[in-house]
């Protein structure tokens, strides 16, 4: 190396293509970790699908559920349960809570099309669901065709009966299931639509789900059409029209997780924002190696429509088991939290070169450089942000540097381009260190969302070692 390159890696920054600095010795660990991240997508496509399945790799990993006031030690490993749409884990550490806690907090509901409270209905001889989108989406790509073929809504979620019983419900996942889509205009006879904005040509009252065109036999009954539907979902599930007021179905896309690109290096699924933060969060701390300070992840419902709700973030069950988990210690809540470091784990938007004008390009994250760390959100200026400290900005950059994790620094766009936010700023409000890193993703909160599988697997070492050192 000349002089002169020498000094310029010793005084300039210049982020790396992961793939040029990626030791062979890891490629196989990274191919298993996101091999076992696509069966997380492919099972967890609720925020209850989600919990289900951590609930279950959770118990093959030795956690128990945990019960206030039960007695705990170094190196116990329990998880609560929160109301089946959230969940919280956590592995006791060596050092006591009133040191803090290490958190990562990511969120499993993902945008997507709630049936409304009185979902089905006829017209002019074809019967549908009425729908309620849920999160920031983009009407027009739920209509009619999915880049993967196949991939029509499927509808899942829970039922409960007049009597109380409560019931699951998935349709669409299996290939003999029936399976449901929304249609579009023809191009034909879209000259008018066509002239619209983009967010304005698909009303949110057009979602609708075609589910059934074939009549009951009996010509003088009024709504034959829609009974049909009702009689087959009778026999199915035992329920009658009234029970969809106490249901919650979610229309979500029926495809399951794909390899990207010859060289398979990427991959596309529905719902990884934040998924793919929340799964190499549960896989981080599955193989963080003796944390010293208790570790705990959690999985929070509702971040898509602001964290509200007794699931999402803003919700007091976090509170509780914390400090729950204080109490078998003896120690305050507040000192805890005064002591404790967050990492928000979300997804941050990647550099597209086929939207140039919208990014930053001296400080947006790309494909293939690593975690994205992001110090705030927000929008404007930086309204709504948490803003990370430069010192917690810099515990996190010293920490992965010397664990080799690959990273880079995020930010959501231009200035004025738009904005968004994270759970962040709540766990901020809780008087904990918090800063956001994730995974850096291509179109964001589409049906089919992309990522790079070297992105997920630094994700999943950052989150690792946020257990074990920070
Ligand atoms: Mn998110
Ligand atoms: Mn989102």
């Amino acid at each position: 190396m000349s002089e002169k390159s020498k000094l310029s890696k010793a005084l300039l920054y210049a982020p790396e293509n992961g793939y040029d600095r990626l030791p062979e010795s890891e490629k196989a660990a990274m191919h298993d970790y996101c091999e076992d991240y696509k069966d997380f997508l492919n099972h967890g496509k609720t925020e209850r699908l989600c919990v289900e399945y951590c609930i279950e790799l959770a118990k093959k990993h030795g956690f128990v559920e945990f019960q206030p006031g039960m007695p705990l030690k170094t190196g116990d490993k329990v998880y609560c349960n929160n109301r089946g749409k959230g969940i919280m884990l956590a592995v006791i550490g060596t050092e006591p809570l009133s040191r803090g806690a290490n958190i990562a907090a990511a969120h499993t509901d993902a945008p997507r099309l709630d049936l409304k409270p009185r979902p089905l209905y006829e017209d002019t001889e074809l019967a549908y669901f009425k729908t309620h989108y849920y999160g920031g989406l983009r009407k027009y790509q739920w209509t009619a065709f999915y880049p993967e073929g196949g991939g029509q809504p499927a509808d899942r979620g829970t039922l409960t009966l007049a009597d109380g019983t409560v019931l699951p419900v998935h349709i669409g996942d299996k290939p003999e299931d029936p399976q449901f889509i929304i249609n579009d205009l023809l191009p034909h006879l879209g000259r008018e639509q066509s002239k619209k904005p983009l967010g304005e040509a698909i009303p949110s009252e057009s979602l609708n789900i075609l589910v059934g065109s074939m009549p009951v036999e009996d010509a003088d009954e009024k709504h034959r059409f829609k009974l049909a539907v009702m009689q087959l979902l009778h026999e199915q599930y035992g329920m009658v029209e009234e029970d969809f007021i106490s249901a919650e179905l979610e229309a979500v896309p029926a495809g399951h997780a794909r390899d990207i690109g010859f060289d398979r290096s990427l991959i596309a699924s529905y719902g990884h924002d934040d998924r793919v933060c929340a799964y190499a969060e549960l896989a981080g701390l599955f193989d963080a190696k003796a944390p010293k300070r208790t570790a705990v992840c959690i999985f929070a419902d509702k971040e898509e429509i602001g964290s509200e709700g007794v699931s999402g973030m803003l919700s007091a069950a976090f509170d509780k088991f914390m400090g729950e988990l204080c109490d078998t210690q003896g120690v305050l809540l507040r000192d805890c939290f005064a002591n404790s470091f967050c990492v928000s784990a979300d997804v941050t938007a990647a550099y597209d070169p086929n939207f140039a004008e919208v990014y930053d390009k001296r400080n947006s994250a790309f494909i293939n450089y690593g975690v994205g760390l992001c110090k705030y959100t927000g929008a404007g200026g930086k309204s709504g942000a948490s803003d990370a400290s430069a010192e917690v900005v810099g515990k996190l950059r010293r920490l992965l540097n010397e664990e080799n994790v690959f990273w880079q620094m995020a930010e959501l766009g231009k200035t004025d381009a738009g904005g968004g936010g994270t759970v962040a700023k709540f766990m901020a409000q809780r008087n904990i260190d918090t800063i956001d890193a994730g995974v850096p993703v291509l179109s964001m909160h589409a049906p089919y969302e992309t990522v790079a599988k070297l992105d997920c697997y630094m994700t999943y070492r950052c989150m690792k070692a946020v257990f074990e050192k920070a």
